[in-house]
């Protein structure tokens, strides 16, 4: 931190009951307070990045945690996602307002977190885990923000019961699942169709029994042969991780003007290191500089419009 970081005014702290971390009862008040404080630094650039540049509305609804498939059932609707594969979660959660940020390094015992923060949502992601894992935790959060609402997420072992089966709604939907004629599926059809949902092996099996299409759950050859087959936390062959595509282009948009990522970054008072740590090491990875995004635009494409002066 530089002497400016150290000796600027105080910035709110975030509240420790505006977040609900999945290992709380494992966590010690140090490892919170220190999830918490890196959490405010990307807060900062988030404030940095909406002086400068007009980011999508937030359009995330919120719903009772009552009835859970509904919820996930109601954001798709709303959203005109159908009961099709979500082809990337961060890009879509970014177009919906969502502000997606990484979990640096010395938060490794953390999946995720989210809170809404001056009423836009924001999300903090480990960048350590399989690209199908990080697709389900970017989803479990979208739960927590969907059902939890904006000024009460409990922290408690059912609330994030909830947002895990609005996790498995959300991305494997009933009726998509359903029509793909997966009863009793063997193994290899399993993996075979969790390439289409972009979930993890496991994720699958579960959805699938919660949708009662799998009879031997628990003693059968599918519940015994995915961990011995190394699918329990890693997922073989697995896909690519997601990234953020809107710090992608705010990144490529500052270069463009002709500055640099350690503009932001000695404006805030940190490190250029520091910041990318923030931003999935986007910062100083080379972006493609033939003025093509970096990614297929979602369908609801993600615009940065520079505030007028
Ligand atoms: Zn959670």
């Amino acid at each position: 931190m530089s002497p400016g970081f150290l000796g600027a005014p105080d910035v709110d702290e975030i509240p420790e009951d505006a977040v609900s971390f999945r290992a709380l009862s494992k966590m010690t008040a140090r490892q919170r307070d220190r999830a918490l404080s890196a959490g405010r630094v990307a807060l900062l650039i988030s404030d940095w990045i909406d002086a400068r540049f007009r980011l999508p509305d937030t359009d995330i609804p919120a719903c009772p945690a009552t009835s859970l498939n509904p919820a996930a059932q109601v954001v798709r609707a709303h959203w005109g996602l159908g009961e099709r594969p979500v082809s990337n979660v961060l890009h879509l959660l970014e177009s919906r307002g969502a502000r997606i940020y990484s979990l640096t390094s010395e938060n490794t015992e953390l999946d995720a977190f989210s809170l809404y923060w001056q009423e836009r949502p924001f999300i903090f992601l480990a960048t350590g885990k399989t690209g199908e894992r990080g697709r389900f935790d970017a989803a479990h959060e979208l739960g927590h923000l969907v059902l939890h609402g904006e000024h009460q997420v409990p922290s408690r072992p059912a609330a994030e019961a909830e947002a895990n089966r609005f996790a498995a709604a959300f991305l494997m939907p009933r009726a998509g699942v359903l029509g793909q004629g997966l009863p009793d599926a063997t193994p290899a059809r399993i993996l075979e169709a969790k390439r289409i949902w972009k979930v993890s092996a496991m994720a699958l099996t579960h959805r699938l029994h919660e949708l009662d299409l799998l009879t031997e759950w628990g003693t059968g050859p599918r519940a015994c042969s995915f961990p011995r087959l190394g699918y329990r936390y890693g997922e073989p062959r697995g896909i690519e991780r997601e990234s953020s595509q809107l710090l992608a282009k705010v990144f490529r948009a500052i270069r463009d003007a002709g500055e640099t990522p350690a503009t932001i970054a000695s404006s805030i008072g940190i490190s250029t290191s520091e910041l990318q740590s923030h931003v999935f090491g986007l910062t100083l990875t080379a972006v493609p500089g033939d003025g093509q995004p970096v990614t297929t635009p979602p369908r609801h494409g993600l615009r940065l419009v520079p505030p007028p002066s």
